[in-house]
């Protein structure tokens, strides 16, 4: 990804994307102590507009004030930068990739005194588990690997070292044939994807874990304002793995997954074992609310 054309905003300047690099002793690289979003910008009737970006933006700053890192801009300056970055590359839509890493003046556990940097980039990026996941459903498999313990890393962040554990669970997945993992938390109880949190339907209600052991996603809480806004009674609580393998319809939510229905878990088809009724409706909000034509939720766009 690195040779090629376009802008990187990196520590207060747009530099040219190919001269976007760090040294090899750069603390966040040996340990994995860095945060970042995931944000995307849509093409809309007024033009590209990024979604729900302050939101993005105060969980960055979030996930960076639990592992002490001090940001050295405010939070509207990093929100001046993704819109930056997007109008610079000339981008209709886009992912965008935030990021607070901390710098190479030292290496070993203790990063006091280290810089902290921030970079913002952007590319074009399509449905992340494919547009016949998003229409007709994915596989997931319930995954060997659990989710983070409240108590082990703080999961309120998205820090990258916590990917770790999603890899591991998403190569699993994927090499058993699935299209992506289902994580329990170390209860046993369903937690979320390896990028995505998950959600059910059972009898016309929602149903999603709580914020114990999953990120607290935005689409997530997209997902939960358009449900409630559309009259559907919408119950976050523990949900065990059979809960899932009997639901009528299951989804996955996310920045890159959007709503992705999941049809199968463990090789159990998930109701009718396609997209359901109410899916397919809280995706067709989520799509034109991104698009800008669901004028209720133009407070979530920010045009560029
Ligand atoms: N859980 C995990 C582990 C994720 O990486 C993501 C993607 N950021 C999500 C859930 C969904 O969060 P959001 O809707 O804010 O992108």
């Amino acid at each position: 990804m690195s040779d090629r054309d376009g802008k990187i905003w990196k520590d207060g300047q747009l530099i040219d994307w190919r001269d976007a690099s760090i040294h090899i002793l750069t603390h966040s690289l040996h340990y994995g102590m860095a945060v970042f979003e995931g944000v995307r910008a849509y093409k809309t009737d007024q033009g590209t507009a990024i979604f729900r970006l302050r939101e993005h933006t105060e969980r960055l700053f979030n996930s960076a004030k639990i592992f002490q890192m001090n940001i050295p801009f405010h939070q509207e300056a990093i929100a001046q930068a993704q819109l930056k970055v997007v109008r610079e590359n000339q981008l209709e839509s886009c992912y965008l990739r935030p990021l607070v890493w901390i710098g190479d003046e030292k290496l070993g556990i203790s990063a006091k005194g280290n810089t902290i940097h921030v970079a913002v980039a952007a590319w074009p990026w399509g449905a992340y588990l494919g547009e016949d996941g998003l229409n007709k459903g994915i596989r997931v498999k319930t995954s060997s690997f659990s989710r983070h313990h409240v108590n082990v890393s703080l999961v309120r962040a998205k820090a990258s070292g916590y990917y770790i554990n999603s890899i591991l669970a998403n190569q699993e997945a994927l090499a058993d044939g699935y299209d992506e993992a289902l994580l329990l938390d170390t209860d046993g109880y369903v937690s979320e994807g390896s990028g995505e949190n998950v959600f059910i339907v059972k009898k016309g209600k929602l149903y999603t874990p709580d914020l114990a052991s999953c990120l607290d996603g935005i689409t997530r809480d997209s997902v939960l304002t358009i449900a409630r806004d559309l009259g559907i009674e919408v119950i976050e609580k523990r949900i065990t793995r059979d809960e899932v393998y009997c639901a009528d319809e299951a989804f996955f939510t996310g920045t890159a997954a959007e709503v992705t229905p999941v049809r199968e878990l463990d090789n159990r088809a998930i109701g009718e074992g396609k997209r359901g009724a109410i899916t397919e409706k809280l995706q067709t909000v989520f799509f034109d609310a991104v698009a800008g034509r669901a004028p209720q939720y133009s407070h979530w766009l920010t045009i560029i």
